[in-house]
């Protein structure tokens, strides 16, 4: 039977058939169907014609909406973090995990739109406004348009969903095309609310159909979530739209020669650097280790990484899994070969079958290969010695993304210092890069993003302020 897709809350399908095959062994993980264009025609109208329903929707009927879809998705996370795998590859441990985040994700959703008021702002501050007060508060944009990517098929998609509907702002999911079954299982989930007609749609459709929807005028907000090279195209395509980009990175993580437990820094590395083989937009993939520490950190890397499991992804024990399709891991092979052609040393991996690839650890890399310089996006540590914090610092900073970095170091000034100089979103000072909360500040500079996520900073970013100015009479 096809899963349906959802056009303003109701299930459809078409007969443009979507078969959806796990990355691993080909094998079907269900079926469902693109979206028509009049199905599409009608999610927008729909969403344009919610907007000021959606809008003035009481707190507490988009708080219960998202309650509720997060108390279901706990109810069904086996299902769901099963779903996860058979259509991403992505192991079942990770899987229930991601699971885990989403339910979180909706929660705060729920939270924040019982509390998101805006502000109160004195105005007798400078002469001529004695008598006035302004009252601000966050009006919503109006429909967003949610593009999603494959990696995360279930929390990103909620990254999308629940800053929207608790903001007040109509939304439209367009998933993954890899990845749509978890996203309309999500639909599932928001049908049993109580949301406006018109509050939501979760439209699978191709490549070529949301490259032309994201033009549409009624849809004054896109917030995407994937590549750099298509979310800037779209960026540049509509300088009149608010335009959010959550995109790529290549994460640094620093080595202090302070850090006491070189040891458990060098699992952590080799845990986060090729955890859903590597396909995290956080993913460790430049690591700079002082020259103090470094004979001892790199053996005890390459070590982990050895002895990490990898193989079929429903085996709880598997950790690395497989990349998404064939292209993406010879993408990356090619990547390390052309590496080790031009000098680099391989510390482990550099073999694989099919989709799965063995997890990789270069060194002596020469700086302009790709490994280093563009985003991985597969299970590959490179290595580099430096001789000081300073010196891993410049180095980490001519990368063209800025997403997170990682800095292991028990010393505070270090800590701020490096806070300060490293050119990205976030720093995780005693862990990985890969670390994130679901409900903080989180995003990138430069190349890696436009606009923050963590669902109060979405919901700031999905809409705008507007002031009442009271005049005492
Ligand atoms: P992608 O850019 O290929 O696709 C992302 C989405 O864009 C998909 O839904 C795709 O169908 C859609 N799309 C493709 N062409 C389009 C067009 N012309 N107009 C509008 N939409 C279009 O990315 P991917 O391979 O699915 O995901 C991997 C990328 O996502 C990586 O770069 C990764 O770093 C990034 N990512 C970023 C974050 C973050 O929060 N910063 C999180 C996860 C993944």
């Amino acid at each position: 039977m096809s899963t349906p897709y959802w056009v303003a809350g109701k299930p459809r399908t078409s007969d443009s058939p979507v078969t959806v095959r796990s990355p691993f062994d080909a094998t079907v993980a269900g079926v469902t169907s693109n979206a028509t264009a009049a199905d599409i025609e009608e999610a927008v109208a729909a969403a344009a014609a919610a907007r000021d329903e959606v809008a003035s929707a009481p707190a507490h009927v988009r708080a219960d909406a998202l309650d509720h879809v997060s108390r279901r998705l706990g109810e069904r996370l086996d299902e769901v973090a099963a779903l996860i795998t058979a259509e991403s590859g992505k192991p079942i441990s990770w899987a229930r995990v991601e699971v885990t985040r989403a339910i979180a994700t909706f929660r705060w959703g729920a939270e924040e739109a019982r509390r998101f008021s805006g502000s109160v702002q004195r105005l007798d501050t400078d002469p001529g406004s004695e008598d006035r007060v302004a009252l601000v508060r966050q009006v919503p944009r109006g429909p967003v348009l949610g593009i999603t990517p494959f990696n995360f098929p279930v929390n990103l998609v909620a990254h999308k969903l629940a800053p929207a509907i608790a903001a007040g702002c109509p939304v439209i999911i367009k998933p993954a095309p890899a990845t749509p079954l978890s996203a309309l299982l999500l639909g599932e989930l928001l049908a049993e609310t109580d949301l406006p007609t018109g509050a939501w749609s979760v439209l699978p459709m191709t490549n070529e159909q949301i490259a032309e929807m994201v033009g549409d005028p009624r849809l004054p907000v896109i917030s995407f979530t994937g590549s750099d090279a298509v979310g800037f195209r779209i960026n540049d395509a509509n300088p009149r739209k608010h335009v959010l980009l959550e995109l790529g990175g290549n994460a640094p993580v620093l080595i202090c020669p302070d850090w006491s437990d070189i040891e458990g820094a060098a699992a952590r590395v080799a845990t986060f650097g090729t955890h859903q083989a590597g396909q995290s937009c956080v993913s460790v993939q430049r690591v700079f280790v002082h020259t103090d520490v470094y004979d001892r950190f790199v053996p005890a890397l390459v070590s982990h990484v050895r002895g990490l499991a990898n193989g079929d992804p429903a085996d709880p024990n598997t950790h690395v899994g497989p990349m998404i399709n064939a292209d993406a891991a010879r993408r990356v092979s090619d990547w390390v070969a052309d590496a080790v052609t031009r000098g680099a040393t391989l510390l482990a991996g550099g073999g694989g079958t099919g989709t799965l690839l063995d997890p990789v650890v270069l060194a002596d890399v020469p700086p302009t290969c790709a490994v280093v310089t563009e985003e991985v996006f597969g299970p590959v540590i490179v290595v580099q010695r430096v001789e000081s914090v300073d010196a891993a610092i410049t180095a980490a900073n001519t990368s063209r993304y800025g997403l997170q970095a990682g800095v292991f170091t028990h010393d505070l000034r270090l800590a701020a210092h490096a806070t300060a100089k490293l050119q990205v979103g976030g720093v995780v000072i005693g862990d990985v890069p890969t670390y994130r909360a679901d409900q903080m500040p989180y995003g990138g500079i430069k190349d890696s993003g436009v606009g923050r996520e963590g669902v109060l900073s979405a919901m700031l970013d999905l809409t705008e302020p507007k002031v009442m100015v009271l005049t005492e009479f």
